[in-house]
Formats: C-alpha cells, structure tokens, sequence
C-alpha cells in the first residue's frame, strides 16, 4: 500500500553549487535560506571527490564510501521534509569515474563540488515531517490528512 498526498509546485530554482562547497551542506543551507520545508530536486555536475552511503538493513546503520577521486555526478536526486523542526535533505546520487563506472548511493557529507547544476521544485501542501519507524529504523515520512 502507499500512503499519497496531494501537492501543488509553489515555484522552482534553477542554479548552481559554488566550487569547494560540500554539496549536502550546501543544499540544506540553501533550503534554510530560501524557507523551503518540502520540495523534490535534481542535479548534475562533477565533484572533486564523493561520499555516499549505503543502509544495511539487518544492522540499521549507514555505511559510509568515500571516493576520493575526480568524478562526473551522473544523477543527483533527493527531496526536502521537515525533521526535528528544521529542513532535512533526503538526497542520493549515482558517480561515474574516468572510465565510466558508477556508484551510486545515499549521499553522505564529504562530497565536494567541482561544478554542479541543480533545479528545486518547491511543493505546497501538508508539511512532511520525518518521525523514527521501527520496522525500517529510518526517519520516514508522516502524512498528515
Ligand atoms: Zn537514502
């Protein structure tokens, strides 16, 4: 079963995260500063390095990969809810090395911006909050009615 709620598209972002910048910070510093608390995003570029994670689902603990290599940033795709009462950048991304082999994963602090290029969709409708569940050992999504 899902679980859906209906949202509208209030305005969207095109632009592009500064050089030397750790791109999960530089999102959530971005929807601080714009006020966004819930919205759907996506991007492109290079990094100078890569950080991703993996949850492993007996343990519940993330596994951090770190890639400290130059690398194209295939896909980059994520979504903004509220946790704790402040924006939370839900992201993951897939890598590709000088000879084209990806990685992909949860994105995880430690990624740094060579040129990346992003768009955000902010959303309007019920505010998503993420709330601790059991089962999964993940923060997920509340659907308010
Ligand atoms: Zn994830």
């Amino acid at each position: 079963m899902a679980l859906l709620r209906r949202m509208d598209v209030k305005e969207r972002f095109i632009g592009r995260i500064e050089h030397d910048a750790d791109l999960l910070e530089a999102l959530g510093e971005l929807c601080r500063a714009r006020g966004i608390r819930v919205g759907w995003f996506e991007g492109l570029g290079a990094a100078k390095k890569g950080a991703l994670s993996f949850y492993d689902q007996q343990t519940h603990e993330y596994r951090v990969v770190e890639i400290d290599q130059p690398l194209e940033i295939t896909g980059l795709v994520g979504n903004i809810s509220m946790k704790d009462g402040a924006p939370f950048v839900h992201a993951h991304v897939t890598f590709a090395d000088d000879a084209g082999r990806a990685l992909g994963g949860h994105l995880a602090a430690g990624t740094i911006v060579f040129a990346c290029e992003v768009t955000i969709e902010v959303l309007e409708g019920p505010i998503l909050e993420r709330v601790f569940d059991e089962t999964t050992g993940l923060s997920l999504w509340t659907m308010p009615e």
